[in-house]
């Protein structure tokens, strides 16, 4: 068998539409096509494939099972999967934290069984108020077992601790427009435009940098997948009945409310809301929980 047909297994680091950039044993990484029969490869896919003759693209044959899947539902309904094999979100947020925003990423990383870290970054803005505020919201994530780490990209303040915990993991960063993802990647991954002009440039589509996803390894361990979508990505499709398990420190209380299909939004003899009048669960939580159910798509009934 010439060696152009030999089958080996790879990881996709880079999709640009049709064209995967698929990385070898070896390190080095050729761009490939995946064949029409086995669905859509993306960033962070575990594949099969066979190197293409001299300079033809390559074929990816086959996905291996991945452990996890980031999708996007588009106009029509259609999932549209935007990468695999995710271990964790790092949920990027500033001192002045979005409370409904983060919640929605934390109840987005629950129903996917991922981890969730907690970075607040831009710390050398904070001020004194805000530092004290903050010290209360932290505690009651920590209580929850959130992991949270406050940190500067620009001072580079908590960055060490932030390499570790990427380590041996597969993670995006998500969050608000301006809160500093960019910043952090940079200082994580200081070569980084360097790392993307070359991943576009093997796949021979440079232009369409903006919109295509990359996986990068960091210098200390473990790899970051990035892309506009996937930043801003977040579970829309969540039905009423599974948003409350989404929220870890609800779930013990969820069998005591008098009504089966309770939502915890008023009715009488809820166990969840009966929890937060005792302490048990905050109050700010379940302003959280009662925000992003309301701002659901209406379930369709049959
Ligand atoms: P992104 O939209 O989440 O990728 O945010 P960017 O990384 O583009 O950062 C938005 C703005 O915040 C830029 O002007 C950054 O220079 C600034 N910024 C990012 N991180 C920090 C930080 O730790 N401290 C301060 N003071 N500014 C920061
Ligand atoms: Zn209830």
């Amino acid at each position: 068998e010439p060696a152009s047909l030999m089958t080996r297994p790879g990881l996709v680091i880079a999709n640009f539409g049709q064209t995967l950039l698929v990385e070898a044993g070896d390190g080095t990484s050729r761009p490939c096509v995946a064949r029409k029969s086995i669905g859509q490869a993306v960033c962070g896919d575990r594949v099969l494939w066979q190197a293409g003759r001299g300079d033809a693209h390559g074929a990816v044959i086959a996905i291996e099972p991945r452990r996890s899947l980031l999708a996007r539902t588009d106009a029509r309904g259609k999932s549209r999967p935007l990468c695999a094999n995710i271990d964790q979100l790092i949920v990027v947020t500033s001192p002045a934290i979005n409370h409904s925003l983060i919640d929605h990423y934390l109840v987005t990383a629950e129903l996917l069984g991922l981890g969730a870290v907690l970075v607040v970054n831009k710390m050398d803005l904070a001020d004194e108020t805000q530092t004290m505020k903050l010290r209360d919201e932290m505690y009651g994530y920590r209580a929850m077992g959130y992991e949270l780490h406050q940190v500067s990209a620009r001072t580079q303040r908590g960055l060490p601790e932030l390499e570790a915990l990427l380590k041996d993991r597969t993670s995006v960063f998500v969050g608000e427009s301006g809160v500093g993802k960019s910043s952090l990647l940079q200082a994580l991954l200081p070569d980084h435009e360097i790392r993307v002009g070359a991943l576009s440039e093997a796949s021979g589509k440079g232009r369409h940098t903006t919109t295509s996803t990359l996986l990068f390894h960091l210098p200390h361990g473990g790899d970051i997948i990035d892309s506009p979508g996937v930043r801003e990505f977040r579970l829309w499709n969540i039905r009423a009945a599974e948003l409350a398990q989404g929220f870890r420190e609800f779930r013990s209380f969820l069998d005591d409310c008098r009504f089966r299909d309770c939502v915890h939004d008023g009715e009488p003899d809820c166990a969840v809301s009966h929890a937060c009048e005792l302490g048990k669960i905050s109050l700010q939580r379940l302003e959280s929980y009662r925000a992003i159910l309301r701002a659901l798509p209406a379930e369709e009934y049959d």
